[in-house]
């Protein structure tokens, strides 16, 4: 799985990257890019790292994160019933 990331100190602004890859990208009204907050598609990977490659600053990349963990189940209590002290041992 992977996301994209602007280094924002390197980007001009310039909006190239959203030409490129609009179904992620779109740009605010000075032109920098807002990138959608979700992991980059499959099918979309490959026009990803074309606009990571060809920004002209570098400054955007494609960055692997791992997925997110799965819930911990609850831990399972021994059912006791009402008024029986539980056994222990
Ligand atoms: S192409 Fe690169 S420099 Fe241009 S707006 Fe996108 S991230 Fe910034």
């Amino acid at each position: 799985m992977n996301e994209l990331h602007v280094d924002w100190i390197a980007c001009d602004g310039r909006g190239l990257c959203a030409e490129l890859l609009p179904e992620l990208v779109s740009v605010d009204p000075w032109g920098y890019p807002l990138i959608a907050d979700a992991a980059v598609p499959a099918h979309l990977e490959e026009h990803a790292r074309r606009a990571a490659r060809l920004c002209p600053r570098l400054a955007i990349s494609l960055n692997a994160v791992s997925p997110p963990e799965p819930a911990a189940r609850p831990h399972r209590t021994q059912w006791t019933p009402a008024g029986t002290p539980a056994r222990r041992g």
